[in-house]
Parts: structure tokens; sequence; C-alpha cells
């Protein structure tokens, strides 16, 4: 027993420095403004199948207001770390799509991207070079890389 862990003296003090650091505004979660009045809820997911197994998914969500939807990337096993909060941007001339690669295997062999309709997208391989796929109505044009969209396919499992 010893008289220094007696907390008599000052509570008080402590009392004031925890109300001064909590001075800080609680955080309210960023709601990405896809419009006037924002509710974006979970709307399904998109299975990602090889060989009939699933290897991940897109989660898609929804905002009721405008009907913009946004995606979000899983891989098995790794479990998502965001909800509404950070939910990934993207413009109103883009579209939620799964590129494909012939060259991979595993869970590399798909990435989550955003297509606009025509032109040209820097894709990242897994082994971190930057390539350039050419994009013709949303859709990629390349011998070695497919894609679809993840909104003509919720609820369903894709085989890649
Ligand atoms: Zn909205």
């Amino acid at each position: 027993m010893s008289d220094s862990d007696a907390p008599s003296g000052k509570p008080q003090s402590y009392t004031r420095k925890t109300l001064s650091e909590s001075d800080e505004k609680p955080q309210t979660p960023e709601i990405y403004k896809c419009c006037n009045n924002p509710q974006i809820t979970y709307l399904a997911p998109v299975n990602i199948n090889i060989d009939e197994r699933t290897i991940g998914s897109v989660d898609v969500w929804r905002c009721a207001s405008c009907m913009k939807a946004f995606c979000e990337e899983k891989t098995l096993g790794i479990d998502s770390i965001s909800d509404i909060v950070g939910m990934p941007r993207i413009e109103d001339d883009e579209k939620w799509a799964v590129i494909v690669s012939k060259l991979q295997k595993g869970k590399d062999k798909w990435k989550l991207v955003k297509l606009k309709q025509n032109g040209m997208i820097k894709f990242e391989t897994s082994d971190e070079k930057l390539i350039d796929l050419k994009i013709e109505d949303y859709k990629i044009v390349d011998d070695f890389h497919s894609s679809f969209l993840a909104l003509d396919h919720i609820h369903t499992a894709v085989e890649i």
C-alpha cells in the first residue's frame, strides 16, 4: 500500500484535462456527397470465381436518392475496413468494372477499376508495372485483358 496510489488531491485536474482533450469535434463519418440527400445502403455482392470457387467479391452500394453506385473490392480472407466512411468516389462519366488479366493467376487475376466510355486506362499489374489498356464503350480491348461491368452482374458470380 502506498500513498501515491491514492487519487486524493488531483481528480479535478484530471477531469479538466480530459475535457479539454475532447474539445476536438467527435468524428462524424464523411459521407460522400453524391447528391443533396445521400442515402447510401448496401445493395449486393458480385462474386468473382475461379473454377467455381469464389476468390473475392465486389461489394456494391447504392444511394437511394440519386441511384449512384459505389463498389468496393474484397479479396477472400481480407476483411473490408471501410463502410460508408471513405466510400470510393466515382465520376459521372465513369462506370465500375472489373479488369481480368489472362497473364495472372488467383487473386492477382482481377481488379476493380473505374472505366470511362472510351480512351485509355493506366493499369497496374501485379508486378507493379504500369501498362496502358484501351477502352471501347466501357470495355477493355486488349489481347491479355478483358473486363465486365460490375453492375451488370449484381447477385451473381462471374467466372474469370
Ligand atoms: Zn446520392
